[in-house]
């Protein structure tokens, strides 16, 4: 493809809003433009990027035995008041009505879709197991559409859905699919992590997600130090306790620990965001104090904690001992009981930069508490893991944690929408039975972005090779000399019939089309230059800052 005749509108700056290293580079590559919050065109390289990310997936489901198949974007409400979800799935599914005022939703998923497919197909177990699989656009009216591609309101997945007759096919299935996902990950150049997920409003009871690793990640992994172990914090609990001998973690690891007194401190020591840090309470076990942080949005009940710590000697600190413990003046937690110390104590962290300001909703006392003044918590100890319905290694060892981005999740479903959808088919011994499911997703359009988040540097993307928009950027550096110009012609003619070419035949500046050619990233450039006349061409790879000089004879061999 020749520069002159794509769409690619560079840019020099991009708007301030644009927060996630990808949506700037999305930007300023001219790969997408936004239409309206969370609405985007993809132009011509996006659209390749998704084309070849989408062939990845397809080469992947067919593996498997997934067959391709596209559902209706448009679904009546009919069909989500058979699942219930017309009113469970809340205000992110995007609602309207035809001219005869029947109501519809734009799917944001499909299983309400699919199980109506099937019910009246599948009706024999003879034809079973069968996993349907589409790419498609899905809307989600997120409450935060933010960070570009990575959460759209209108976004390019691939959803799977698979439909078995007994759970031991369906473990089958799953497996394929996770291994299937590994691929994936791996093809598009990701640093990824497969994660044991929540089961959350969707039903079910075994998932697992996978996480492209990236600061921006919305998602905490917590991973254990010592085996395969990683969860998402929502399914994982894991609570900071001292160590017996008070040995401060960072001494452990030979760094001086800080005497930590914001919670932005706080976070800066465990290292991870501040939004990071959800809960904390202190509770006293066997007459010693211990500050529990929780991450994850589990409550933690009194039997919890009596497992977790294996006595039943345990209780909540009084208001006075919180008070030494933290450091804070006696009397500046004020009145509170049990329950509020409960309450104080889980938003202490959280509510710190709240209570600096003195604007906090709730109306405790703590609300003129100064941070600096009342509180100073020094963290001792480890995170260690609590974990609830899972059959796990005795020994995790310590908690680590780690950003994600939600990729891909795969899912047993079991029977719910089967259950609810009237969905059933008749066993070896003609009983009827309601179909056993798994769904399985993949954000395409977000698996681009969370590559650009791994892949880039200061001067823009680095694409790898796989997902590519093209795989060589051929440049005429001055294309007003002719000698110039015919090797590029020529080359371009030949290199197209083996690779994705890119071809700069534009008449700018030597300097303009180096900085688009490193903002739009693709893994190797050919330059013809001044030693056009002897066939002598400049190769440089997008990862590397060295160039080579290549006669045109070698370039195949450099080239491959
Ligand atoms: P999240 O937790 O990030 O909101 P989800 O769990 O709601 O995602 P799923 O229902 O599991 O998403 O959808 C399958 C995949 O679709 C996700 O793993 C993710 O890669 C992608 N996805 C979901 N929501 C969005 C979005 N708003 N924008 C882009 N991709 C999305
Ligand atoms: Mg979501
Ligand atoms: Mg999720
Ligand atoms: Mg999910």
């Amino acid at each position: 493809m020749k520069q002159s005749k794509i769409f690619i509108p560079t840019l020099r700056e991009v708007p301030a809003e644009a927060e996630a290293i990808s949506h700037k580079l999305l930007l300023k590559s001219g790969m997408i433009k936004q239409n309206a919050r969370g609405i985007y065109s993809y132009l011509p390289t996006a659209k390749r990027v998704l084309n070849k990310i989408e062939q990845i997936v397809r080469e992947e489901m067919e593996n498997i035995d997934g067959v391709e198949v596209l559902m209706p974007v448009l679904q009546q409400a009919e069909l989500w008041k058979e699942s219930g979800r017309w009113d469970a799935y809340g205000p992110e599914l995007m609602r309207l009505k035809d001219r005869n005022k029947r109501e519809f939703s734009l799917g944001p998923t499909h299983e309400e879709v699919v199980t109506s497919l099937v019910r009246d197909e599948l009706k024999s177990y003879k034809r079973l197991p069968i996993t349907l699989f589409q790419i498609q656009t899905k809307f989600r009216d997120e409450q935060r559409p933010r960070f570009g591609l990575l959460r759209g309101r209108e976004f390019i997945m691939k959803d799977a859905y698979s439909f078995h007759a007994d759970e031991s096919s369906l473990d089958d299935t799953y497996n394929d699919m996770y291994h299937a996902y590994h691929k994936i990950f791996t093809r598009v150049g990701l640093n990824f992590r497969p994660v044991l997920a929540d089961s959350g409003a969707i039903g079910g009871d075994h998932t697992h997600e996978f996480m492209a690793l990236a600061e921006i990640g919305e998602d905490t992994i917590v991973y254990s130090e010592t085996s395969d172990f990683a969860a998402n914090i929502e399914k994982a609990e894991v609570a900071y306790t001292p160590n017996h001998d008070h040995t401060p973690v960072k001494e452990l690891e030979k760094v001086e620990t800080p005497n930590i007194k914001t919670a932005q401190a706080l976070a800066d020591f465990l290292n991870v965001s501040l939004d990071k840090i959800i809960k904390s309470m202190i509770v006293k076990v066997e007459d010693e104090y211990v500050m529990i942080l929780i991450r994850g949005h589990h409550e933690v009940n009194d039997v919890k904690l009596k497992s977790y710590f294996k006595t039943e000697n345990i209780e909540m600190a009084s208001e006075n001992e919180i008070e030494n413990i933290l450091g804070a003046k006696p009397g500046s937690l004020g009145p509170v009981n049990v329950n509020q110390i409960k309450i104080y104590a889980d938003n202490f962290v959280q509510d710190i930069n709240n209570l600096a300001v003195g604007a906090n909703e709730n109306d405790f006392h703590y609300l003129n508490a100064n941070v600096d003044r009342d509180f100073n918590i020094e963290a001792y100890g480890d995170f260690r893991f609590i974990l609830e319905g899972e059959e796990l290694p005795n020994d995790l060892g310590k908690a680590k944690f780690a950003e994600g981005i939600e990729v891909g999740q795969v899912f047993k479903l079991g029977t719910k929408y089967s259950e609810s959808m009237d969905a059933t088919f008749l066993d070896e011994q003609g009983k009827a039975k309601p179909l056993i499911m798994g769904c399985y997703g993949v954000g395409i359009s977000r698996t681009l972005s969370a590559v650009i988040e791994q892949h880039h540097d200061e001067k823009g993307i680095i694409w790898p090779k796989s997902i590519s928009p093209y795989e060589v950027h051929l440049i005429a550096i001055n294309p007003k000399k002719d000698e110039q110009k015919e090797l590029a012609e020529q080359l371009y003619g030949q290199l197209k019939n083996q690779y994705d070419v890119l071809y700069d035949d534009r008449k700018e500046s030597a300097g303009v089309k180096f900085n688009d050619a490193d903002l739009i990233g693709l893994p190797v450039r050919v330059m013809v230059g001044k030693k056009a006349g002897e066939g002598i061409v400049e190769v440089k790879r997008r990862d590397n800052s060295e160039s080579q000089e290549v006669h045109i004879d070698e370039l195949n061999d450099v080239l491959a």
